[in-house]
């Protein structure tokens, strides 16, 4: 005999709703008000008690193969449920338990994910319509948009796609139920193997236990078996894209079929599809691969190795503007500069710990006579060893060594990218020598410096994380728990003192000690991790770091480390993004362009261009034989901030017209005016021109 019990159903608002066991999430929603069941996308379940029995919901998951290459994503997308965290059902899913529930809008970044899913579905539903011999593997949602791939012996061509994408439409208007079924396992099994439904016999042998009963949805005539969630319906997938199709091997290995992964993507408007694809286009155009060639700026030369940098003249100018200011702006600081080498003895390595937890990450080392030597993937060791050189008392500190030092990581070989992610970098390290009682104003400090160097670059936003450690997993940190309590709280005090708003990341902190990174917002909305402010307990000990404190008494320095551009390589491409290439005058390689009329106006160019250069100005003459016009389109190209252009009229002034980079109108004004405009532009590193 069956009784309905009644379950609570907490919400987010604190009410507690007591209903009839089975009653649906959407029937709740409803309750509430049928605008917030029409707004729902999926529920969010937090089970009130662990061990609490699970929603209805048959299917299971858990079998494990050994020793098989599986995509992440089907793992992520078939592996059992986790019956004691929040997890997301279907609005139609009856409740058994007493429950939290949520129900989840639009806004939410899970109800894109389940859009994108159903979207991955709907894809399915179109290509068997139209393709009927098609076998199906699996469609999840990436982060991106969604995937789904097919066996199918013919390609995909691109017409295929535009009718895929047609089709999908007539699926989304029919705007079919989602429905959740149960089937048997060996039934389904059986009937997935006589239809040659190679993939999906796989999923099921391998993500679903004997015995238990597999869970599928169901659109119209489309049956796909598939854990869910889903929106309510395939109306619901309001904007969706295919995108393109790409070739990969089943369970990724090459001896096996060939299947055909087409891309796509959805949103919940059109609009917001639209912005999607504007941002990517936008992000295509300042690509700082394409603008680095395009502007000659570096290069990565294929005889030489994937991930080392070649900075050609202008990206060099770029580069030294770059390493001047830093430099200077550090000596005002009172760091002190210091040059060390690029390679040293494994013993160094040993000694700092390098050789042991960081030996995957380097170079490997190479023999000379006397012993073996490794390329330096860091300069904290070398900076310790010019500490270590003298002895040190109280009065010595704050010791602050800054250096463009040149760095060499292992990067595996197709991870390599532009100038984001190489083999040889400059990092603009520094490593700070003090005394405990030091230490915040020290970290001070080096938070005020990061601000400059990200406003003076012309960047406006940032997000501050602070990385801490996990105090429960011992064994993966150095230090005494006060070392950490001390560091945590000091780097803790300084960002409140400072008002600078910021997020704890537990046990994101370096094994070494806790620290604060800094992370640019760029102009398209892009967060780039770039400055970062270390403790670290760990070098000081190793190498027996001294000072001799006021007591007479020896004492250990705290020891931290910190960069700010992070890499110059890399804050170099993320500049020549977030300015698609446009330079503001101080960074720009050539600041004005000199484009005389014609011949007759050589000399005038020659007298204009000394004057220019004295005045320490970057300039250039196009002096070919080629129309004025083209002259000036070529230095537009280059996206030249001043293009000056010169004839009779002006040379009898002392003159030039004037041509400002995203500008229309011109003014000719004396080359003393320009100078003086121009040098003062310069000199505030304004972004303006
Ligand atoms: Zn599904
Ligand atoms: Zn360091």
């Amino acid at each position: 005999m069956m009784s309905t019990q009644s379950i609570a159903i907490h919400l987010p608002d604190g009410t507690v709703k007591e209903v009839p066991q089975g009653t649906t999430p959407l029937e709740i929603a409803n309750s509430i008000s049928p605008r917030l069941a029409a707004a729902s996308v999926v529920a969010r379940l937090t089970p009130l008690t662990t061990g609490a029995p699970r929603a209805a919901d048959g299917a299971s998951g858990g079998g494990k193969a050994e020793g098989e290459a599986e995509d992440d994503s089907a793992a992520a997308m078939y592996a059992a449920e986790n019956a004691a965290g929040p997890r997301l059902v279907d609005l139609s899913t009856p409740l058994m338990a007493d429950t939290k529930l949520e129900l989840i809008k639009e806004n939410d970044p899970d109800a894109l994910k389940v859009v994108r899913h159903s979207a991955a579905h709907v894809l399915a539903t179109a290509v068997l319509e139209l393709f009927p011999e098609t076998k199906l593997g699996h469609g999840p949602a990436t982060d991106a948009g969604f995937f789904y791939d097919f066996y199918r012996e013919k390609p995909f061509t691109p017409e295929d796609l535009a009718a895929i994408e047609k089709k999908m439409a007539e699926v989304v208007a029919r705007d079919e139920k989602f429905v959740r079924e149960y089937e048997p396992r060996e039934q389904a099994l059986a009937e997935f193997e006589k239809d040659s439904d190679f993939m999906k016999t796989h999923f099921v042998t391998r993500f679903t236990e004997a015995g238990s009963q597999v869970s599928f949805y169901r659109n119209g005539k489309f049956v796909d078996f598939c854990r869910g969630p889903h929106v309510p319906s395939t109306g619901r997938v309001k904007a969706v894209k295919v995108t393109k199709v790409a070739g990969a091997y089943w369970l990724g290995d090459e001896k096996n079929p060939q299947l055909q992964r087409i891309y796509g993507t959805a949103f919940f408007s059109k609009k917001e599809m639209d912005e999607h694809f504007a941002r990517l286009e936008e992000a295509a155009r300042r690509d700082h691969r394409v603008l680095g060639k395009q502007l000659d700026l570096f290069s990565i030369q294929e005889l030489a190795g994937a991930g080392l940098i070649f900075w050609h003249p202008k990206g060099g100018i770029i580069r030294k503007v770059m390493e001047d200011w830093m430099k200077e702006e550090c000596l005002r600081r009172g760091y002190q500069l210091v040059y060390t080498p690029h390679v040293a003895r494994v013993n160094l390595w040993q000694t700092s710990g390098h050789e042991g937890f960081y030996a995957g990450n380097m170079f490997t080392p190479m023999e000379l006579d006397d012993a073996m030597y490794r390329m330096k993937p860091m300069n904290c060791p070398f900076h310790i060893l010019i500490y270590k050189n003298s002895p040190k008392s109280y009065r010595d500190l704050p010791a602050r060594y800054a250096e463009l030092g040149n760095v060499y990581r292992y990067e595996r070989s197709g991870t390599m990218h532009g100038l984001l992610r190489v083999r040889g970098f400059t990092q603009d390290d520094a490593h700070i020598f003090c005394m405990p009682s030091q230490i915040e104003d020290e970290v001070a400090a080096c938070i005020d410096f990061a601000e400059v160097v990200l406003k003076t670059f012309g960047f406006s936003e940032f997000k501050v994380e602070l990385s801490t450690w996990d105090p429960k997993d011992r064994a993966h940190y150095v230090g005494s728990d006060e070392n950490w309590q001390f560091a945590t709280g000091s780097l803790e005090k300084v960002l409140k003192q400072k008002g600078i708003p910021y997020k704890t990341i537990p046990g994101e902190a370096a094994f070494y000690g806790p620290k604060i990174d800094v992370k640019l917002v760029d102009v398209l909305g892009r967060l780039w991790q770039l400055s970062t402010v270390q403790f670290d307990f760990n070098l000081p000990a190793r190498f027996e770091l001294e000072y001799v404190g006021e007591d007479g008494g020896r004492h250990q320095p705290v020891m931290v480390h910190r960069a700010l551009f992070g890499s110059v390589e890399r804050f170099f491409g993320v500049l020549i993004e977030h300015y698609a290439g446009a330079f503001p005058l101080w960074l720009a390689p050539v600041q004005a362009g000199l484009v005389p009329i014609s011949e007759k106006h050589t000399a005038y160019a020659a007298k204009l261009e000394a004057e220019l250069k004295a005045a320490g100005l970057r300039v250039e003459t196009d002096a070919r034989n080629e129309k004025m016009n083209a002259k000036i389109r070529d230095f537009a190209l280059q996206k030249t901030p001043y293009i000056l252009v010169f004839g009779d009229k002006e040379e009898a002034a002392g003159a030039v017209n004037v041509r400002t980079r995203g500008k229309t109108e011109q003014s000719s004004m004396p080359l003393a005016e320009f100078i003086a405009k121009a040098k003062g532009l310069v000199a505030s590193q304004s972004t303006e021109l």
